[in-house]
């Protein structure tokens, strides 16, 4: 006996499970299939993002910030400490609990909307009259008839050739979230947000971490200037990110892996490691979904093509997230999930790219919205630049915490803000106000006459709104 729905979501990430959340709140009869296990087996929805990205990740660099405060910064404040030590097994045991409780989190919010949840892989069957037939393979096989479908299966990490991963020498971010003891030396392949993210973690915990970047240019789609304040701080914390190499060839044995590379001046270079993270990039996941029995197009890279509001090449079928083009981000998943939950209900869904904002969570954060100052420069804008650095903000001096500034970018004409880029502390934080601001079209002199809490790190941002009229009041 099949069961039929109004809306079916395959994958249960934050585009999925965020889509299925809206498609039920506005009255269809939805269910979202997911794959993904806990270490019992059971059902652990949430996606990359739960499981083995943005929430694991940042229960890591937590822990290895206070490790890390601890160690260099508590003796600034006069607080001593004695024998300090970190039980790795405890910190990766907190990490999972604060995975499961998102998992769980998840589960509830099913329940409390009323979405149907399947455990197990989804895959497409056959188009059926007004729909598409869904096979759900799992301890208990099922089979679902949709008629609208919204794929969402995400996206796995790519593997260096010839280095396949193994998960206890050559990492991919599952691995690398669990490294049972600090590695020694640590390899990081790609100097990309989840590289700098991991190699902070078990650098701040003693590992001596190489990080090996292809690219000739440190963090190439962050603005220059914020880029290069970054790189300065990450160099000063014991960071080494060697630019512009070209690995010839990985080894991997009982005793670590070694990796062969060019550096930037061509000379051949060793790198013995203990443990290499490889964080090349990632690939759209469109394994076992079975889009040959439907048609479903895919482009040469293998994501599902869609058009600019998700529509897939079949009626009733379309996909979100990691799996389709733009910028894999968890909260531009959950904005796609949304609004195609709202365009099959015939309203106006709608996502900004303009206005995704990006952050890096190391330390210090990097957070940007809206163009680069050389994004700028390349398309002939106009503009007016203001920066303000922290080491002049009262809070991040209080804070004990001044590298970096705030950096604004505004249309030299109509002073309509094109962009904010912030290093520094909380930049995560922060660039929420930066978001709102280019949401409603603001000016940096909107944000300059703003009042701002003092003393508070986001008394930078006004600043930085005032520098673009060179006239800042505390710098
Ligand atoms: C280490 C790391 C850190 C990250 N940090 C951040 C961050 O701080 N902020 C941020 O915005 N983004 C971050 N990301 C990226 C973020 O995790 C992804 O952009 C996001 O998870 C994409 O969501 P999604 O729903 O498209 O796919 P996913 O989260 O990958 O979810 C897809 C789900 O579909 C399931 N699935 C796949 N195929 C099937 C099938 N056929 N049947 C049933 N289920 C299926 C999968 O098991 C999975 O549960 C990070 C990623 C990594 C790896």
């Amino acid at each position: 006996m099949s069961q039929s729905f109004d809306v079916v979501v395959i994958g249960g990430g934050p585009g999925g499970y965020i889509a299925a959340i809206r498609a039920a709140q506005l009255g269809f009869n939805t269910a979202c299939i997911d794959e993904w296990k806990n270490d019992k087996g059971g059902p652990a929805p949430g996606g990359t993002c739960t499981n083995v990205g943005c929430i694991p990740s940042k229960a890591l660099l937590q822990s290895s910030e206070h490790f890390e405060h601890a160690g260099h910064h508590f003796a600034d404040h006069g607080i001593g400490l004695k024998d300090l030590s970190i039980d790795v097994a405890k910190m990766l045991g907190r990490k999972n609990t604060v995975v499961k409780q998102n998992n769980d989190g998840i589960l509830y919010l099913f329940k409390k909307n009323k979405v149907a949840f399947f455990h197990g892989r989804g895959s497409f069957v056959k188009a059926v009259d007004g729909g598409y037939e869904i096979a759900v393979a799992g301890d208990k096989p099922e089979t679902l008839i949709a008629k609208n479908v919204i794929v969402a299966t995400g996206s796995n990490p790519r593997a260096l050739p010839g280095a396949a991963f193994d998960e206890e020498n050559i990492l991919s971010n599952d691995g690398a979230l669990r490294i049972p003891a600090v590695p020694k030396r640590l390899g990081v392949i790609g100097s990309g947000v989840i590289g700098l993210e991991m190699g902070s973690v078990w650098r701040r915990l003693g590992a001596e971490v190489t990080v090996l970047e292809a690219l000739p240019t440190f963090l190439g789609a962050v603005d220059q200037q914020i880029a290069k304040e970054a790189h300065k701080a990450f160099t000063k914390q014991g960071l080494k990110i060697e630019l512009g190499v070209k690995i010839s060839e990985v080894k991997s044995d009982k005793k670590g892996v070694t990796v062969a590379y060019a550096d930037a001046k061509g000379a051949v270079q060793t790198l013995a490691v203990d443990k290499l993270i490889v964080s090349i990039g990632r690939v759209a996941n469109t394994i076992g979904l079975n889009v040959e029995a439907v048609g479903l197009k895919l482009d040469e890279r293998g994501m599902v093509v869609v058009d600019d509001e998700c529509r897939t090449n079949l009626p009733g079928v379309w996909a979100v997230g990691d799996v389709v083009r733009g910028p894999m981000l968890a909260h531009k998943a959950e904005e796609e999930g949304v609004a195609v939950a709202e365009r099959i209900a015939g309203q106006h869904g709608h996502v900004n790219f303009n206005t995704i904002p990006w952050v890096i969570y190391t330390s210090p954060e990097i957070a940007w919205v809206g163009q680069t100052e050389q994004q700028l420069k390349e398309a002939g804008r106009e503009y007016r630049a203001g920066t303000f650095p922290f080491m002049a903000n009262g809070r991040a001096r209080a804070l004990g915490d001044t590298t970096g500034m705030v950096k604004m970018l505004a249309d030299a004409k109509t002073d309509e803000i094109l962009g904010v880029h912030i290093v520094g502390p909380f930049a995560s934080e922060l660039i929420a106000e930066a978001v709102v601001a280019m949401e409603f079209k603001a000016s940096s002199e909107d944000i300059a006459r703003i009042c701002h809490a003092h003393p508070s790190l986001s008394e930078a941002t006004k600043e930085a709104a005032l520098a673009v009229d060179k006239r800042t009041l505390n710098f």
